[in-house]
């Protein structure tokens, strides 16, 4: 019985496995053309400091499908990688990224904005990584301090000494570094002594499940100090109500990004949001590393 039972499972199975194989192919193909077509966009997602200043802004990824339309990263992010696409699709955000600061640079409020870009482990791990970075940077005419790289625990423990290296050669050029969904990963607290980060962003499962899940507060408030101590800033993601807001910046957060404040938005949409936020005066002051 058991062999039936096998035979008919396999034959069950067999057009569902290949229709699975088919449409990854299928999405492969058309990520493949969509990069040579234009139909990758990369949107900017403001941060904000705790006086409703613009502090940064994340660039996400988004593809335009022709029949789908606008897709976001969890929905082909992994067939990309699977694909062996991810590199090929990181490097152009990043290099649309760093034209978008260039083109920024002159404005008197988007000027001063830092722009956060999501490195992968596929392409940290590459011997050159630094070289392209610094290279993308000569290219675009993109300042440097204004570039900051988000990686995640997982990229970084893959290869830390690597990682280590990169990160320090571009941090001589003033790139800044920030470690994303801080709290999820394999968390060994020895790691963040070693690595020249800037910033930690607090993961949004913490947030999500404020203000009544005292658990993730605790962990909120671990992560502050920790941040503090170490003297890196702490962004909290995900950021969607008012209490979530008023109880991060009470226990120690002080940047902001989520759907409370804005969505990820075209650069022309968020040049256009700049100008009516409140100034932030050290705007005028400029170029500041540092953002606090
Ligand atoms: P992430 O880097 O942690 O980015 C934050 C994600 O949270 C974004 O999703 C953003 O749209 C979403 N988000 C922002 N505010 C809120 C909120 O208030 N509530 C909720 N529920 N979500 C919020 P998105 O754009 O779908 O990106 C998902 C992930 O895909 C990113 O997570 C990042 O890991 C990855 N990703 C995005 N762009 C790139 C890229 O260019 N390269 C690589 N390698 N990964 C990327
Ligand atoms: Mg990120
Ligand atoms: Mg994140
Ligand atoms: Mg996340």
């Amino acid at each position: 019985a058991a062999k039936d039972a096998g035979k008919n499972t396999w034959y069950f199975f067999v057009p569902a496995f290949q229709e699975a194989v088919n449409s990854r192919l299928r999405l492969e193909e058309e990520i493949r053309q969509g990069l040579l077509r234009g139909e990758f966009h990369v949107h900017y997602q403001p941060q904000f400091d705790e006086r409703g200043h613009l502090a940064g802004a994340e660039a996400l990824v988004r593809w335009q499908h022709p029949e789908h339309g606008l897709m976001i990263p969890g929905h082909f992010i992994g067939a990309a990688e699977q694909a062996g696409l991810l590199q090929q699709l990181d490097h152009w955000v990043l290099v649309e990224a760093c034209h978008q600061l260039a083109a920024w640079s002159g404005h008197p409020v988007m000027g001063s904005v830092p722009v956060s870009v999501n490195i992968s482990a596929v392409q940290l791990h590459q011997g050159d990584f630094s070289t392209q970075v610094m290279g993308v940077l000569a290219e675009t005419g993109a300042p440097a301090n204004l570039l900051m790289l988000e990686l995640t625990e997982s990229v970084l423990v893959r290869d830390m000494a690597l990682a280590i290296a990169h990160m320090e050669a571009l941090r001589v050029h003033g790139v800044r570094f920030a470690l994303d969904d801080f709290g999820t990963g394999y968390s060994s607290l020895s790691y963040l002594q070693q690595l020249p980060l800037d910033e930690l962003k607090i993961d949004q499962s913490f947030v999500r499940s404020l203000p009544a899940d005292t658990g993730s507060l605790v962990i909120i408030r671990a992560i502050t100090a920790l941040a503090e101590s170490f003297g890196f800033d702490v962004i909290a993601e995900g950021v969607e109500t008012d209490a979530q807001h008023t109880l991060l910046a009470s226990n120690g957060c002080r940047y902001f990004q989520g759907y409370l404040f804005a969505q990820p938005m075209p650069a022309e949409a968020l040049t256009t949001l700049a100008t009516t936020l409140p100034r932030n005066e050290r705007h005028a002051a400029a170029s500041g590393i540092r953002r606090r």
